[in-house]
C-alpha cells in the first residue's frame, strides 16, 4: 500500500498462523512445544539433542554503520531478508532476534518488531510481556538483591555459632541439614567435615560469614521501566533496618546481568554455573562475593527456567521467529541468545540459514558478536549483513543533529550528494573492521521513499569498491520479504565461500592489551587513557583472576569514538576509560567509556502518549 501505513496498521491487520503450524514447518514437534496463547509458544531445549548430529544451518548476522537516535532499520531488515529468504526463495530460514526492553518500548524509540511490511506478528505481544521472561528475570535479579542486604543484616546481628545453626540448621533426628548451595560452599572453601565442633573456629567464620563491605556492593535492583528518580536511591529507611542505610540505584531490567547470563548460556546446566558464579560485591577482606555464596544460585535457576527457553512467533509472511534474550546493548553485549542461535542452526540444517542481528553499531554490537557471543558457542559466522541508510551517512557527511520526536531536516528529504559523499566514509570503516573478522561482508542499503537514484548509485559503488561482497538496495520496509530479494541473493551467494573467521584479540592478553586492541582497530582511537579508578579496578580484576575474560566495552552507538558528536570517521583522539566492571557469571570485564546511564529517564513526549486501546475491538494502538 502506498503510503505505507504504521506499523501497528500493518501488523493488527494480518492475519498469523497458528503457531503450532508454524512450529511443525519449521520441523519442531508439538511435545517439543509449550504453548502461550494462540501465536506464541516456548520451544524446549530438548530440539537439540533429538538433532545433535544434524549440521547447522548458514550463520548471518545483521549488524549497521554508527546510527542516528532513530535507528537505522537493522530490526526491519533482519526480518525482511528472512521474508524473502523463507517466503520468495524457498529457503528453511529462522530470524533470531532481541525481546525488547518496556523502557524504549513506551520511552523514546518505540518497540523492536522491525517495521513496514517487515515485522513480526503480533507485533503488541512482542513488543510487551511476551511470554514473562523479562519478568523473570526481574524477578531473580531482586530476589538476588533483597537476599545480600538481608544476609548484612543478619551478620551483623548473630554469633558464628548462631549463624551456623541457622543456615545449616540440626534437624529433629540430630542430622544436619546442609543444602545443596552451602555444600557448595563449604567445597568451594575447601572444607570437608560439616559437623560444627570438629571445624576450627577460623573454618566457621569463613563458611558462615561472607562479611560483605556495604560500601563495594555492585549488584543494583532492576525495573523494566525508564523510571530515572530510582538511579539513586536510599535503602534501609525502615525502623528495623535503620542501622543498614546505604545508597543504591536501580538498573533497568535488561542491563540486570542475569540477562546477558541468559543470552551466553549455552544449556541450563551452564546457566546453573554461571548465575551461582556472579559477583555481587566484595568481602571487608578484598574476596569475590558470589550468587552462590549468599545460597541464591539455585533459586535464581529456577526462576529463570521456563526463560530459558526461546519464544516462537512468526512474521508477516510466516516465517519462523526465536525471540530470545535482549540484553542491554552498552554494558552488557547487546545479541539475541546463544540457545536461540543454536536451536535455530539445528532446525535449519545444512541447506538452511540463520539471520540473528546485533544491537547498535558493527563497533561495538558486531564486535561482541564476535568476540563476546561467537567466542562462548563456538559458533562459525558466515556472512554480516551491514545496514545503512542515506540519512545517516549525510548525518556523518555533516548533516544536522537528528533527533527522536522532531521533523527531519531538508537535508535528509532532498538529494544532497555532496553530504552523502562526505559521509560514505562511515560505511567504508566498518566494513573494512567487519573484514577483519574473516566473514563474507554484503552491504543492506536500506530505502527510504525519499531517498534519489543518484544518491543509491553512490553508496552502492563505494562500498563495493572497498571489497563489501556485494552491495545492494532493498526495500522491504515498503514492499515486505519481495523488497529484499536482491539482497537474500546476495547473502545466499556469500554463504556459499567458506568463512575463515577470527576473532579480534586471544583471551590471554591483559585487560589493557585487549581494550588497546578494540579502541585502535575497531574505534580508530590514537591511544587509551585510564582514570584512576579504572587503573584501579583492571589491578583488582588481574589479581582476582578475571583477567582471560573478553572485553564488552561500554560505549556510545552514536560515534566510533567516545563522544556522541563526533560523525563520520573521527581522527586523532583519545578513549577514555573512567571505571571498569566484571560481570563474572556472564562472563566479561565492561569498561567504561565516559559515563553510561543504567536506567534510561522518559522525555517531555514520550512514546505512551499515543498508546491507547480500542474499546470497541481491544485493539491496542498507537504502539510503535
Ligand atoms: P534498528 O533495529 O536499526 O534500531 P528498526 O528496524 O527498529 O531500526 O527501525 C527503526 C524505525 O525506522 C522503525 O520505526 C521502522 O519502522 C522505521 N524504518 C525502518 N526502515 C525504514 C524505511 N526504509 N523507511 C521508513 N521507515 C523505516
Amino acid at each position: 500500500k502506498t503510503p505505507v501505513p504504521s506499523d501497528i496498521d500493518i501488523a493488527s491487520d494480518a492475519v498469523p498462523l497458528p503457531v503450532s503450524v508454524i512450529a511443525s514447518e519449521a520441523g519442531i514437534n508439538q511435545d517439543e512445544l509449550d504453548l502461550y496463547g494462540k501465536y506464541k509458544a516456548k520451544v524446549h531445549l530438548s530440539v537439540l539433542d533429538r538433532l545433535a548430529d544434524r549440521p547447522n544451518g548458514k550463520y548471518v548476522v545483521v549488524t549497521g554503520i554508527t546510527p542516528t537516535p532513530l535507528g537505522e532499520g537493522k530490526s526491519t531488515t533482519t526480518i525482511g531478508l528472512c521474508q524473502a529468504l523463507g517466503a520468495h526463495l524457498k529457503k528453511r530460514v529462522f530470524s533470531c532476534v532481541r525481546q525488547p526492553s518496556q523502557g524504549p518500548t513506551f520511552g523514546i524509540k518505540g518497540g523492536a518488531a522491525g517495521g513496514g511490511y517487515s515485522q513480526v506478528i503480533p507485533m503488541e505481544e512482542f513488543n510487551l510481556h511476551l511470554t514473562g521472561d523479562i519478568h523473570a528475570i526481574t524477578a531473580a535479579n531482586n530476589l538476588l538483591a533483597a537476599a545480600i542486604d538481608a544476609r548484612i543484616l543478619h551478620e551483623s546481628t548473630q554469633t558464628d555459632e548462631q549463624l551456623f545453626n541457622r543456615l545449616c540448621p540440626v534437624a529433629k533426628d540430630g542430622s544436619r541439614r546442609f543444602a545443596p548451595v552451602m555444600l557448595r560452599r563449604l567445597a568451594k572453601l575447601g572444607i570437608s567435615k560439616t559437623d560444627p565442633s570438629e571445624l576450627s573456629a577460623e573454618e566457621v567464620s569463613s563458611f558462615v560469614r561472607l562479611d560483605i563491605d556495604p560500601s563495594l556492593v555492585t549488584w543494583n535492583r532492576v525495573l523494566d521501566t525508564n523510571d530515572r528518580f530510582l538511579r539513586g536511591i536510599t535503602i534501609g529507611q525502615g525502623k528495623e533496618e535503620a542501622r543498614f542505610t546505604r545508597s543504591t540505584q536501580f538498573d533497568i531490567a535488561v542491563a540486570s546481568e542475569i540477562m546477558a547470563v541468559l543470552a551466553l548460556a549455552t544449556s541450563l546446566a551452564d546457566m546453573r554455573e554461571r548465575l551461582g558464579r556472579m559477583v555481587i560485591g566484595t568481602s571487608r577482606k578484598g574476596v569475590p562475593v558470589s550468587a552462590d555464596d549468599i545460597g541464591a544460585g539455585g533459586a535464581l535457576t529456577v526462576l529463570m527456567k521456563d526463560a530459558i527457553m526461546p519464544t516462537l512467533m512468526q512474521t508477516l509472511e510466516g516465517t519462523p521467529v526465536l525471540v530470545h534474550a535482549g540484553p542491554f546493548a552498552n554494558i552488557a553485549h547487546g545479541n539475541s541468545s546463544i540457545i536461540a542461535d543454536q536451536i535455530a542452526l539445528k532446525l535449519a540444517g545444512a541447506d538452511g540459514y540463520v539471520v540473528t542481528e546485533a544491537g547498535f553499531g558493527a563497533d561495538i554490537g558486531a564486535e561482541k558478536f564476535f568476540d563476546i557471543k561467537c567466542r562462548e558457542s563456538g559458533l562459525i559466522p558466515n556472512v554480516a549483513v551491514i545496514v545503512a541508510t542515506i540519512r545517516a551517512l549525510k548525518m556523518h557527511g555533516g548533516g544536522p543533529k537528528v533527533t527522536a520526536g522532531a521533523p527531519l531536516d531538508k537535508a535528509y528529504t532532498s538529494e544532497n550528494l555532496e553530504l552523502l559523499s562526505a559521509g560514505t566514509d562511515n560505511l567504508l570503516k566498518h566494513i573494512s573492521n567487519l573484514g577483519k573478522f574473516g566473514v563474507q561482508v554484503v552491504v543492506a542499503l536500506n530505502r527510504f521513499s525519499s531517498d534519489s537514484n543518484a544518491e543509491i548509485e553512490l553508496v552502492l559503488g563505494r562500498a563495493k569498491a572497498v571489497g563489501a561482497r556485494a552491495s545492494v538496495m532493498c526495500n522491504h520496509w515498503a514492499e515486505g520479504g519481495q523488497g529484499a530479494v536482491e539482497l537474500a541473493n546476495a547473502v545466499v551467494e556469500a554463504c556459499s565461500v567458506e568463512p575463515n573467521f577470527k576473532y579480534l584479540y586471544p583471551l590471554d592478553l591483559s585487560i589493557k592489551e585487549k581494550i588497546e586492541t578494540i579502541a585502535k582497530e575497531i574505534y580508530g582511537a590514537d591511544s587509551v587513557e585510564y582514570l584512576p579508578e579504572a587503573e584501579k579496578k583492571i589491578a583488582l580484576y588481574t589479581e582476582q583472576g578475571f583477567s582471560k575474560l573478553p572485553i564488552c566495552m561500554a560505549k556510545t552507538h552514536l560515534s566510533l569514538s567516545s563522544d556522541p558528536e563526533k560523525k563520520g570517521v573521527p581522527k586523532g583522539f583519545v578513549l577514555p576509560i573512567r571505571d571498569v566492571r566484571a560481570s563474572i557469571g556472564a562472563g566479561f570485564i565492561y569498561p567504561l567509556v565516559g559515563t553510561m546511564s543504567t536506567i534510561p529517564g522518559l522525555p517531555t513526549r514520550p512514546c505512551f502518549y499515543e498508546i491507547d486501546i480500542d474499546l470497541k475491538t481491544g485493539k491496542v494502538i498507537g504502539l510503535s
